[in-house]
């Protein structure tokens, strides 16, 4: 691993933005190597347990990673199983994110069901506020966002700018399809979250994800009858 330096925003913006150009055509691990080789210890994987694949991956490049896992409250039981066996069978640090209000806390304060009044807030909440303050330690983070999961990930870059957090954002596997990911959780017997085998494609709180029909692209389950399509972490 080569010597990691302070960056300022500045430096992390030129950099994220020449590394997007310059790894958009680079292996996932190559993309990974050199957030490693770049950030070090300042540099981690988010993970929300539907698959543990770029964990996996950044475990190959950088051994004991950490993985930021945000606790929602809502998960399902499924994810944290997902989370428990991931921390102990791989070889990264797991680090659950919980917000500052249980949901029995924000029950009181806001009344029940918030997801299903005003699930922006709800994100906003229980996870965008959570990951912005989780992620103050870190220059850069990687996500497992995937260009053909919907219309509004298309135009993910491998490497980018994250300018709500000042922080540089890598998508080692921006440019995979499903059969790639499958592919590499055969290969290597990476641990995935069972709901993908009962009809989920994309996995997130229980209450805003359905299983999906077919024909639908993967994250149409998420927040299904509503405009919403992201959580606020991604755009
Ligand atoms: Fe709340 Fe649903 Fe967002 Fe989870 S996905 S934080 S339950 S609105």
């Amino acid at each position: 691993m080569t010597e990691q330096v302070q960056h300022t925003a500045k430096d992390l913006e030129e950099l994220a933005e020449r590394a997007g150009r310059e790894l958009e055509d680079a292996p996932a691990l190559e993309i990974l190597r050199w957030a490693a080789d770049t950030f070090g210890p300042r540099f981690c994987v988010t993970s929300s347990m539907e698959d543990a694949v770029v964990a996996h991956l950044a475990s190959r490049v950088l051994p004991g990673v950490d993985v930021v896992f945000l606790d929602t409250g809502y998960h399902f039981p499924e994810t944290i199983g997902t989370r428990d066996a991931v921390a102990a069978v791989m070889d990264v640090n797991v680090i659950t994110l919980t917000p500052r209000r249980t949901v029995a806390e924000q029950d009181a304060e806001y009344g029940p069901k918030l997801h299903d009044r005003d699930p922006d807030l709800c994100c906003a909440l229980r996870k965008v506020k959570p990951l912005e303050e989780g992620l103050r330690g870190y220059d850069a983070w990687a996500t497992g966002l995937r260009r053909d999961e919907s219309p509004t990930r298309a135009g993910t870059p491998v490497v980018g700018w994250d300018p709500k957090r000042a922080k540089v954002k890598v998508s080692p596997i921006a440019r995979w399809t499903q059969a790639d990911v499958d592919a590499y959780v055969d290969e290597h017997g990476v641990l995935t979250n069972p709901l993908l085998m009962d009809g989920y494609a994309s996995v997130g709180c229980a209450p805003c994800t359905r299983r999906v029909l077919e024909g639908e692209d993967a994250r149409a389950g998420r927040w299904a009858g509503r405009a919403k399509t992201e959580c606020g972490l991604h755009g």
